[in-house]
């Protein structure tokens, strides 16, 4: 069963973010979590740091007082470790997701492992904090990634309502209704404030949607927490 899961997603999950609709059964077979254990929303951003939508969103944000996470991928802090330091300054929790922004399925225990240092090593030297939540690319998990991210102590998460803000044919108002459908208590909402592993620009359309989001969050009566804030 596991393998067939894992096979299946081989063969889509090279297709890159076309492999997400998936995930929810991945996640069951691997008990990764996609919702929050207690109460409250959690808005989280994949992809960044990048340098317009990132401050773009972190904006936004600080105008609704609303906190995230940004799960970060370590090439992209590199690029830009001023905007990470920004985002944990801001008051948002960082988290890992990765520092290549590369499929985990084919790549051996010790690439992993290396990867996962590397990026918590480059996100803790940018922002002065450890990360402790990790979220891989594309929501895809292996079996030797799912036990590194346990023994390192970091908690995996996934989502339960996405914008699919990644592809381009999209809009911000769809992007703000996908993010939002019977939005409730526990809800993790996929965002990306950079657009470095998908269509050009889709940040724009993110940042575009994220008031009406924040606005459908707060509306639910749940507090908009970080990942760690939920226990
Ligand atoms: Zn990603």
């Amino acid at each position: 069963m596991r393998a067939d899961v894992a096979g299946a997603l081989a063969a889509a999950a090279w297709f890159g973010p076309a492999a997400a609709p998936v995930v929810p059964a991945v996640a069951a077979a691997f008990r990764v979590p996609r919702r929050l254990p207690g109460p409250g929303v959690a808005i989280t951003f994949d992809d960044g740091p990048h340098p317009q939508g990132t401050p773009a969103v972190l904006e936004i944000l600080a105008d609704a007082n609303a906190r995230a996470t940004f799960f970060l991928v370590g090439e992209q802090v590199e690029r830009a470790p001023a905007l990470a330091a920004e985002i944990a300054s801001a008051g948002h929790e960082v988290g890992v997701h990765g520092y290549r922004h590369t499929l985990l399925l084919r790549r051996s225990p010790r690439a992993l492992h290396e990867d996962f240092a590397r990026a918590c090593d480059v996100i803790a030297a940018a922002t002065g904090t450890a990360p402790r939540v990790y979220r891989p690319p594309y929501g895809v998990f292996s079996g030797p990634a799912l036990l590194l991210v346990r023994r390192l102590g970091w908690r995996p998460l996934l989502w339960s309502r996405w914008g699919k803000d990644w592809v381009a044919r999209t809009t911000p108002p769809a992007i703000a209704a996908r993010a939002t459908r019977d939005l409730g208590r526990g809800d993790v909402v996929l965002l990306h404030d950079a657009d470095h592993y998908s269509s050009v620009d889709s940040w724009r359309r993110t940042a575009a949607a994220l008031p009406d989001i924040l606005a459908a969050a707060s509306a639910t009566g749940e507090p908009l927490v970080s990942v760690s804030q939920s226990r």
